[in-house]
């Protein structure tokens, strides 16, 4: 029986260590923290958004663009939800997000917990691995722990994460580790995460709320875009679509090029249609005084920093407003235009981009191309997903194919389907 050692026990290295157990061999699951699965219980702000209907592969990025998606169809939504529903977890579905029936992420978390008992895993807690020793026979994991200083194992998966949110273990001491063993590590840097901009004036409308568009610009090229809540802080933007494009921004600052954001305030109409609109409100009530023109529009914070911003001598009447200076005001609203100085740091991050090159690991089975017998899976690797269940979905379909593989199977006949066709299960 192969002996599989499974580095992290975060949702690829729980996966990971169920398939391989679930597949026959012997596992044990190193864990450096005091518990297992920490980060799990951070998501979906508390409730876990484990994985989600909707999957393309426009949602998985990496520089290696066609990777993620060869091992998510290997494993996919339909396989994960499954498998949650074999050992208990329900699920909940909003818009396609999936989350378990309970709203709480501990019931995730509980039910890997209990199936990682079921299988007899041996789970080695307060255990840090510090260097992955290749053999003739196997591999001499060197850990610092209680319990002694070395673990054998005839495969070694590597499930350690990135560096998003490190309290709760992941540090990033796994890009050493796989270092150490010849890969390559592509820069690594916070995405899924609030992004910094230059301007005092964010202090005002810090705690508003809007619905917008925001854009990513190096020059004259728009990298990214997304719609739907945008939060104004009192360092910058944050909010679902600014997460989104976060990674791009990142991505530009890390190669120290210009980056700007643009928001757009009123993204189902054009400008011509925002000008239009807002001269037509002018004549509708010409008395209204220009700090209330917008008003019922936008948030008060938001329209006061308009009109101030505007350059609109104050005292003036909403009747009284060139055609100049409506173009001024839907030019703030359309493209409010802010550069970006910084993310926010890992710690802040949900996630991260870089990570072990995938041109390094064999797409079918997540083996190292380099050491035999060395698996990867999860955020280690360089993949990330959009925010909406595809990170988690990620680790679960990269767990599975690294644990079946490396308990023995092949590639083929480890994927789903063709298991249960082969138990005459569908
Ligand atoms: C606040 C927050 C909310 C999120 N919400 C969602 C969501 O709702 N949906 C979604 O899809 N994704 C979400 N994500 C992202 C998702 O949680 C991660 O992508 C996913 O958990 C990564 O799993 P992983 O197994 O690769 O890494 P991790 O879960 O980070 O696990 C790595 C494990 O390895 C251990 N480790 C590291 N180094 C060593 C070492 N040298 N020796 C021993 N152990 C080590 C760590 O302690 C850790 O337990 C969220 C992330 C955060 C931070």
């Amino acid at each position: 029986m192969n002996t599989v050692a499974v580095i992290g026990a975060g949702a690829s290295g729980m996966m990971a260590a169920i398939t391989a157990a679930d597949a026959g061999a012997r596992v044990v699951l190193i864990e450096h923290k005091d518990r297992i699965g920490k980060k799990i219980l951070s998501t979906g702000n508390g409730r876990c958004n484990f994985t989600n209907i909707h999957q393309e592969p426009v949602c998985y990025h990496s520089e290696n663009p066609l990777f993620p998606w060869r091992i998510i169809e290997k494993f996919n939504a339909r396989d994960t939800i499954s498998f949650f529903l074999q050992i208990g977890v329900y699920s909940k579905n909003r818009n396609g997000y999936l989350y378990p029936n309970s709203d709480q992420a501990s019931a995730v978390l509980d039910a890997l917990r209990m199936e990682i008992d079921r299988l007899g895993i041996e789970v080695r807690t307060g255990t840090e691995c510090r260097e992955i020793c290749p053999g003739k026979r196997g591999f001499k994991i060197r850990v610092q722990s209680e319990r002694g200083e070395f673990i054998r194992a005839d495969r070694v998966i590597l499930c350690t994460g990135s560096k998003a949110a490190p309290v709760t273990g992941s540090d990033g001491s796994g890009y050493a580790l796989a270092k150490s063993l010849g890969h390559r590590i592509i820069p690594v840097l916070p995405a899924l995460v609030q992004l910094r901009c230059e301007g005092s004036f964010f202090k005002s409308i810090a705690g508003v709320r809007a619905v917008g568009t925001v854009s990513v610009w190096s020059g004259m090229e728009c990298i990214a875009r997304d719609t739907g809540e945008i939060q104004l802080t009192d360092y910058g933007i944050s909010g679902i679509p600014v997460f989104q494009v976060s990674r791009y921004a990142a991505q530009l600052l890390y190669e120290k090029r210009e980056a700007e954001a643009v928001l757009d305030f009123m993204p189902d109409f054009t400008k011509e249609q925002t000008g239009a609109f807002l001269s037509a409100r002018a004549k509708t009530r010409p008395d209204k005084p220009l700090e209330m023109f917008l008003i019922g529009l936008f948030h008060k914070k938001l329209s006061d920093l308009w009109v101030r911003l505007s350059g609109i001598a104050r005292g003036k009447h909403a009747g009284d407003l060139t055609e100049k200076e409506i173009e001024k005001l839907t030019g703030l609203i359309k493209e409010f235009r802010v550069r970006i100085t910084g993310t926010n740091s890992f710690d802040q991050a949900q996630v991260c981009r870089g990570g072990v090159d995938t041109s390094e690991a064999d797409p079918d089975t997540l083996e190292s191309r380099y050491i035999p017998g060395v698996y990867f899976a999860g955020e280690l690797l360089d993949v990330d997903g959009m925010c909406g269940g595809y990170n988690l979905q990620w680790a679960w379909s990269s767990g599975y194919t690294a644990g079946r593989c490396a308990a023995g199977e092949s590639a083929e006949s480890a994927e789903p389907s063709r298991r249960q066709a082969a138990n005459g299960t569908e």
